[in-house]
């Protein structure tokens, strides 16, 4: 399998390439250069098969020779594994045509970690098949950079920087990283905020100097193989509810299109989906594009669902390299365009959207109401992320005999704010995480200086 950018002026890569690479040169994304497909008849045999042999089906054709079988399975066993539920992704019904898909059941209770724990394996097998050592560097607000740390926590060739602004990071989030007793995980205070940690990192990116000859690695979720990993769990889903059979529907809380765009490539590799529903926050580029045509930046607002705060919605662009039928010359026009001023989709590929797409924003006022209402009716307590699909599929879905999947992406408790906020006295936590507050911290804290991180970064290696 090979892989090709969405704006067409960069080498084609394998699969190994491709995960060891993220972005492309010319500044685009990499995708599948054929989307493997598959027949009904396959699809139905999946059917009743545990997660990791679906997984390893759904994600075969994409690894193509880059990873033998036995390997690949041991993989997939050993990351599913991590997870606290037998199902890994269970589906909860919350009325006669709405489910609920619980992505939230991996080890920093977010659905990243579906994502995250295969890839911190697949990059640790590759950087171990080629005797090399690899560096990731991320900066968090704190509600994403546990679950690369648990990703890498275990991989031998791998030691991961994780700058978080200090002091500006709930004392759940900052312990779901900072208590991880793992000999390569570093974590980083900045004495900043989160655009300092950001800029740092992003200029790391620009000069590798510092690194010694170590490979640094950007595990953000423009890599492929996390959109690889979480197409499994669309299939997994519509399977238990009776695809290929029957078609399904997803809403899903949206911000960087991984979760998004991987549904829509199960849908291209044959899965019946009537309709996708993307969910926004106040942050809400996606929906204005889909509904207004607005394809513009507008200033980062904070919200009670943080992970969704952002201002570009960076897979989008896979998105728009398939609506506008693979025309990678028009892609980069049209990126280069949103790059300086607000931009427009043309007709056509708007329109091939619009057909499979619907959208709605959700504002913090209504994310609260939307928690206590949903635990009224249904006697779930949503986090505010899936609070917003919960709402956005009750108002974009166009009809209600297709089931509805949404897409749960965060345990509650790892937003307990919002649960607070909304009249509830708290939402506990997993048993997993008991005892989280109480156990050893570990970091340090830097001024926000790209020297002094470098230095620190070229003075830890295992
Ligand atoms: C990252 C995240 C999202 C947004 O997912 P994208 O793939 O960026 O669209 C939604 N909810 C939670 C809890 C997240 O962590």
């Amino acid at each position: 399998m090979r892989y090709i950018s969405t704006r067409g002026r960069a080498p084609a890569l394998d699969f190994e390439e491709v995960v060891l690479t993220g972005m492309a040169a010319d500044g685009g994304l990499y995708v599948p250069e054929q989307i493997p497909e598959f027949s009904p008849e396959a699809l139905a045999a999946m059917a009743g098969q545990p997660y990791a042999e679906v997984a390893f089906r759904v994600m075969r054709p994409f690894v193509g020779d880059a990873i033998d079988d036995a390997t690949f399975r041991r993989l997939i066993d050993a990351t599913y594994a991590s997870f606290k539920h037998d199902a890994v992704t269970p589906l909860k019904q919350l009325d006669s045509s709405h489910f609920l898909l619980e992505l939230f059941h991996g080890p920093t209770l977010a659905f990243k970690d579906v994502a995250l724990q295969l890839l911190g394996r697949l990059l640790d097998h590759f950087l171990a098949r080629r005797g090399e050592r690899g560096v990731i560097m991320g900066a968090t607000s704190g509600d994403t950079g546990s679950a690369a740390i648990e990703g890498c926590r275990h991989c031998d060739n791998l030691d991961i920087f994780i700058l978080h602004p200090h002091e500006r990071v709930s004392a759940v989030q900052r312990r779901q990283m900072t208590t991880v007793p793992a000999a390569n995980v570093h974590n980083i205070a900045i004495e900043g905020d989160f655009d300092d940690a950001q800029a740092m990192v992003k200029a790391s990116f620009a000069d590798q100097g510092f690194l010694q000859g170590r490979r640094l690695i950007a595990v953000n979720s423009i890599n492929w193989a996390r959109i690889m990993a979480q197409i499994v769990y669309y299939v997994y889903a519509a399977l238990a509810l009776g695809a290929p059979h029957r078609a399904v529907s997803f809403t899903v809380p949206s911000a960087n299109f991984g979760n998004l765009f991987a549904g829509y490539m199960a849908r291209r590799m044959g899965l019946p989906v009537r309709q996708f529903v993307i969910a926004t926050n106040a942050n809400d580029i996606l929906h204005r594009t889909l509904s207004a045509n607005d394809f513009s930046r507008r200033e980062l607002k904070a919200t009670l669902a943080p992970s969704m705060d952002i201002v570009v919605s960076s897979n989008f662009e896979r998105l728009l390299f398939e609506a506008y039928d693979r025309d990678a010359a028009a892609v980069d026009a049209l990126m280069s365009r949103f790059q300086h001023e607000p931009a427009a989709l043309a007709e056509a590929p708007l329109a091939k959207l619009r057909a499979l797409f619907a959208s709605h924003s959700v504002d913090d006022d209504t994310i609260i109401a939307v928690i206590r209402e949903a635990f009224g009716r249904t006697g779930e307590l949503l986090d505010p992320h899936t609070a917003t699909g919960y709402r956005a599929a009750e108002r974009a879905r166009t009809d209600t005999v297709t089931p509805m999947i949404t897409l749960a992406t965060a345990h509650p408790a790892k937003f307990e704010d919002a649960v607070v906020r909304a009249g509830f006295k708290g939402a506990p936590l997993p048993d997993a995480l008991q005892d989280l507050l109480s156990r050893p911290e570990r970091y340090d804290v830097l001024p926000a200086e790209l020297a002094a991180v470098q230095q620190y970064v070229a003075d830890h290696r295992r």
